[in-house]
């Protein structure tokens, strides 16, 4: 359900909305980021982490004070991490996407609530190889929260609660017999009990379906993850991220792609 609005309202909308993820980007990298250095997350000025210099309002526009500051510090001219602004720019978009599919709406509420997770996720994981159960904990309340929202009838709630509730058992249990069997068979631990309860999460937005195409794209982004990003460094690398990655791609465009797919494999059939 959403409420129809007028294409420039929605051109207007969208530009708001990647403003608002601009700007949700810059907390979800410093809320990450004070959660690594384990310093409150909610409370305090941002400062520069190597001078301390207090930013003023102006250093704090997401995206152009990294332009006019060319990524660095105004006082002390360290570097500031170009992941900033790319968290900034990335988060603006994919506000700006989300409602762009779903429109005015409780659905794009809740993919705003938890994707914003899943971007602190892939954050906090990349840097600690940890995923905080508090954003696992938080994406389950978001589903439970828009269920009725998300589905408009009794009948529909009822459809997505038990899609839902398979989607997390197979896609959280699996992943779990998975990894003890992967861990049994190398003698270490390969997925982290972290990745394991996010999957589980996800499988309730993805429901059972397209938490098939969730997993095959976390793999496949896992592997291009580990091969690119962390080329010639030997330490292990955090799923978190491909897995975040995966499930705001599935939850975007996963439906088309699977009826894409289903096209495809109906015409080769029977053509
Ligand atoms: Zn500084």
């Amino acid at each position: 359900m959403s409420i129809d609005m007028p294409f420039g309202a929605d051109v207007y909308l969208a530009v708001i909305l990647f403003c608002l993820g601009a700007c949700m980007g810059s907390f979800i990298t410093c809320a990450a980021d004070r959660y690594v250095a384990k310093e409150s997350v909610l409370h305090g000025r941002s400062k520069c982490p190597v001078c301390g210099h207090t930013l003023s309002a102006l250093e704090l526009i997401p995206i152009f004070s990294w332009l006019f500051l060319k990524g660095r510090c105004k006082n002390c001219a360290s570097p500031i991490p170009v992941r900033c602004f790319f968290t900034e720019l990335l988060t603006g978009l994919l506000y700006a996407a989300v409602y762009l599919k779903f429109g005015f709406s409780f659905v794009t509420l809740e993919y705003l609530l938890l994707f914003s997770a899943l971007l602190a996720v892939a954050l906090i994981d990349y840097d600690t190889m940890e995923i905080p159960d508090g954003l696992t904990l938080f994406g389950m309340i978001v589903f439970l929260l828009f269920l009725y929202p998300h589905s408009g009838s009794v009948g529909a709630l009822t459809e997505r609660l038990k899609d839902g509730v398979l989607g997390a058992l197979v896609y959280g249990g699996g992943t779990l017999i998975l990894s003890l069997l992967m861990d049994f068979a190398l003698g270490k631990e390969t997925l982290g009990g972290g990745d394991v309860k996010l999957f589980g999460m996800l499988g309730l937005f993805t429901g059972l379906k397209s938490g098939l195409l969730m997993i095959l794209a976390s793999c496949i982004a896992g592997l291009l993850f580990a091969l690119s990003v962390r080329k010639g460094r030997k330490k292990e690398f955090p799923f978190g991220p491909a897995i975040a990655v995966s499930a705001m791609f599935t939850l975007l465009v996963g439906q088309e792609i699977i009826e894409l797919y289903l096209e495809l494999f109906h015409l080769i059939l029977f053509q």
